[in-house]
């Protein structure tokens, strides 16, 4: 009997045997592996096996980007996604990509530099911030170049507009016009111009495979990862000599998020799993204006047309707190002022628990040019018509500023003895998922986009990979498919996302905190008793969903006890009850380990050195906008 796996070749189904068959771009072979179920039977799987000089998870802005590089410089590229490449969430990043290209203005590279270790609070590794800040401009160049539509100023150049945290001459020069866009659909054109390019260049795609984990070696370097073809239940071992995450932030640990349901952080607890550290997961970045509600975004962008919040007295309280940029202070500080603004009593509508955002005073054809994406998106979920009302919005959760520690070649790093820097070799990561560290403890908006598209790299030889690689995944897998305790996913899932909410706010305080790590343990203990209804291995989502909810639940646990532990506010890390930025005890980077099912936290120095001598470091002061 034959039976189809990857790609629509076909294998035979024989349990024993192993066949080796190969074609013009990959080999692979099947075996099968067999776990004892619940019922003291044995479930088997079949085991298919690829080599690939890299491979690359994830398929949105920053995994498509490392794999058009990997293909266009010859590497062998396989890239795995759990969903069509197309429908990564990039696809609704709206604002824009900052880049110093000066089209609006005078405008330098280390002038965005500056913003940005401004932004970070200092909490930014400098080395990586003026890597990327000094290649942004031919990343953007290099985007058009590929044919992605930008928005164009009368003359045919790039438009660019007004973003938050974004200045001239290093913060004295006024607003900076930085942000790049295609209108407020940047990134939908972003992801559909690099999707183009990967498939120009031949990269392999495995679409809808859902990566599960990393194979490691004993000596701790990575030879690649094992994924379930969620179509016919086939486990299949990608081998490489460098494997690529970039499987995006993990959003959806929070009940309210502007992020897509599939932002569950699966890269992270990968790397978690495999016993290397997630750094600075404290730090999640707020977004100001999330509709009510809703929770959809409305973009910065927004305001950087001229969009205007104003509270319950009709006031324009940003003045108030960031007398210079205003609305367009960075995110961190608008949605502390708003969260202000609503505690003092001076929210909006019938609970007065949100804020106002006023668009309705610029010109219909700004709004129809710039923002349609925007007008259409307060249409359905505010029902709001942006020309006459204004739109309730409310700080929502948006972006992981945390992530998998890398360096700025995009390497993932680890401590290791007295080296804080030691790479883990064969393991790379870009993107949301990443920390490299470019935002420190806060991301300037249409920073990421460019974070995504900056950072790739390339392979070297491979060893072939031990014998039973990832038979502790298919052992994990298929107890989870089994699993037969008293509690759905989605009670488990909605306990953790309340609890992210409640305790891990805006504002932050060591009795939230330290009851959030007491409800975010026990949430964690409650999925020894999860129950997966559906058996089968195909298009099993019951079984999909509990994979992400284990994988959320590593995040959020690592969150909450990061964001306990540190004594100190720093961007998006606001305690009440130490409201100061302490720069002698706290500037430096969490390392949150997961060890038996517990977190464990260490510290690793910020880089304060830059790259050479074109621009010095910043030193720390206080951070006004
Ligand atoms: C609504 C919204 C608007 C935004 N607007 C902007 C903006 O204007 N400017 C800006 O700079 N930033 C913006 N951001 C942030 C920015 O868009 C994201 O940080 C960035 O797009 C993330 O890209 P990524 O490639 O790292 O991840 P994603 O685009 O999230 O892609 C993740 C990929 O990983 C794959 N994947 C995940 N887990 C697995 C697994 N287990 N197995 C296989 N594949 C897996 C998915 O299939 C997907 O292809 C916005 C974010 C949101 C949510």
């Amino acid at each position: 009997m034959w039976r189809c796996v990857a790609r629509g070749l076909r294998l035979p189904s024989s349990s024993s045997s192993t066949k080796i068959l190969s074609n013009d771009s990959f080999r692979f072979h099947s075996t099968r592996f067999f776990s004892a179920d619940s019922t003291g039977g044995r479930s088997s799987y079949t085991v298919v096996d690829h080599t690939y000089d890299a491979v690359v998870v994830g398929a949105g802005g920053a995994g498509l980007r490392a794999a058009i590089g990997l293909s266009e410089h010859g590497f062998n590229t396989a890239c795995i996604t759990k969903l069509f490449p197309t429908r990564s969430h990039t696809v609704a990043a709206q604002g824009g990509i900052n880049a110093a290209l000066g089209n609006m203005t005078e405008d330098d590279w280390r002038w965005h530099m500056y913003d940005t270790v401004k932004g970070s609070d200092w909490l930014g590794d400098q080395d990586a911030i003026q890597y990327m800040c000094r290649e942004a401009p031919k990343a953007v160049i290099e985007l058009e170049n590929y044919g992605l539509p930008f928005s164009r100023t009368e003359d045919g150049k790039i438009y660019q507009r007004a973003f938050g945290g974004q200045s001239l001459d290093f913060g004295k020069g006024g607003q900076a016009y930085r942000c790049a866009c295609a209108a407020d659909r940047t990134g939908h054109a972003l992801l559909h111009t690099l999707y183009g390019q990967a498939m120009r260049h031949n990269t392999q795609f495995f679409v809808e495979y859902f990566a599960l984990d990393l194979l490691m070696n004993n000596d701790g370097s990575c030879q690649g990862v094992i994924a379930l073809n969620m179509e016919d239940g086939t486990l299949h071992r990608f081998r490489a000599a460098s494997t690529i995450l970039a499987t995006g932030g993990y959003g959806r640990a929070y009940f309210s998020a502007t992020s897509a349901h599939t932002c569950t952080g699966d890269g992270n607890a990968m790397v978690a799993r495999a016993g290397v550290p997630l750094e600075d997961l404290e730090f999640v970045q707020f977004h100001p204006t999330g509709i009510y509600g809703a929770g959809c975004l409305i973009t910065e962008g927004s305001r950087g047309e001229g969009g205007i919040l104003r509270n319950s007295e009709g006031e324009r309280f940003m003045e108030r707190y960031a007398p210079t940029a205003k609305d367009l202070a960075s995110r961190d500080v608008v949605s502390r002022s708003m969260t202000m603004e609503i505690r003092e009593g001076r929210g909006v509508g019938p609970l007065k628990d949100h804020i106002y955002l006023h668009l309705n005073h610029l010109p219909p054809d700004v709004l129809k040019e710039r923002l349609p994406g925007i007008s259409e998106t307060a249409a359905i979920f505010a029902g709001v018509d942006v020309t006459k009302e204004p739109i309730p919005v409310l700080p929502t959760v948006h972006y992981n500023m945390g992530g998998i520690p890398t360096n700025y070649h995009g390497e993932v790093v680890t401590l290791k003895g007295d080296d804080p820097d030691a790479v883990v070799p064969g393991l790379m990561a870009a993107g949301e998922a990443a920390c490299a560290s470019v935002h420190g403890a806060n991301r300037l908006g249409a920073n990421s986009l460019l974070d995504i598209v900056v950072f790739g790299r390339a392979c070297e030889k491979q060893k072939p990979l031990e014998k039973d690689a990832g038979e502790r995944t298919i052992a994990w897998l298929d107890k989870l498919r089994n699993s037969n305790g008293s509690l759905s996913t989605s009670q488990i899932r909605l306990n953790m996302q309340r609890t992210m909410q409640n305790n891990a706010a805006v504002f932050r305080t060591q009795e939230t905190l330290e009851e959030g790590c007491h409800l975010i343990d026990k949430a964690w203990e409650s999925f020894h008793d999860v129950k997966v209804k559906d058996r089968s291995l195909i298009w099993n989502s019951d079984l999909i969903e509990t994979v992400e909810l284990e994988n959320l639940l590593i995040n959020a646990c690592v969150t909450m006890h990061s964001a306990e532990a540190r004594k100190e506010s720093r961007g998006a890390h606001a305690r009440e009850d130490f409201t100061k930025r302490d720069d002698e005890n706290w500037m430096k980077h969490t390392l949150g380990y997961w060890e038996n099912e517990k977190v464990r936290l260490d510290y690793r120095p910020v880089h304060m050195n830059t790259l050479d001598d074109e621009i010095e470091p910043f030193p720390p002061k206080a951070r006004v906008y």
